[in-house]
């Protein structure tokens, strides 16, 4: 590990953190999107885990990932680094590429955030990677990956750690594909074993380890 890539020391600014969390959750920039904002709170850590955008029942129930794609999501974490649901939510900053549900689209399934709307909320994401310097960041699902590197295909990328720097800010990569039983590439030839060692990659990662050691 080099210079550019290795972790800057954490800022541990606890209070600038919840600031910046009730700010996120007052947001209305996007009028496309359904309010309330969905956070995972204010959690100081060096990793942080990106989805895509909240579906219908994420702002009811009040955070990221609280339905069946964060069932499956929470069982791969414990299955393969020993970290549970709890443990997990209260160990991890969960940021995702938008922050509200996009709704529904005519034709059925959620809709998928427009540019413009990726890009304002691209805003609240550069300022976490600012604030948390992770040293590991684990994005969820083709949408999230595509806002770090280009990913036509999820082949090409799950199962691999890359070296990346942000805004100064530099970071291990570990994409994973989304959890969502819409999503069945996690269950092709070539899906389910780079999965598995993604799973892998994240276990053994520093920054994993650090949090399995604060039990
Ligand atoms: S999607 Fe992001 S930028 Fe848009 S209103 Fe919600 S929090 Fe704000």
């Amino acid at each position: 590990m080099n210079s550019k890539t290795k972790p800057l020391p954490p800022v541990n600014d606890k209070a600038g953190l919840i600031k910046h969390v009730e700010s996120l959750l007052k947001c209305r920039r996007c009028p496309e999107m359904h309010p309330p904002v969905v956070s995972g709170g204010p959690v100081l850590s060096r990793v942080m885990l990106v989805g895509q955008a909240p579906g219908d029942k994420e702002p009811k129930l009040g955070r990221p990932f609280a339905w069946t794609a964060g069932k499956t999501l929470f069982r791969w974490f414990n299955e393969a680094a020993g970290i549970d649901e709890a443990k997990f939510r209260a160990s991890v900053y969960m940021a995702a590429v938008c922050r509200c549900f996009p709704g529904k689209k005519a034709s059925g399934g959620d809709r998928v955030p427009s540019p413009e709307e990726i890009k304002k909320c691209s805003a609240w994401l550069d300022r976490e990677l600012e604030m948390l310097r992770p040293a590991l960041v684990i994005p969820v699902g083709k949408l999230a990956i595509a806002q770090f590197m280009e990913a036509d295909k999820l082949n090409g990328v799950v199962g691999q750690v890359f070296r990346l720097n942000r805004g100064g800010v530099p970071f291990d990569l570990i994409p994973l594909p989304h959890s969502s039983g819409a999503s069945p590439w996690r269950y092709s030839a070539a899906g389910k074993p780079l999965l598995a060692k993604a799973l892998l990659l994240i276990a053994n990662h520093p920054a994993i380890k650090e949090i399995k050691g604060n039990k």
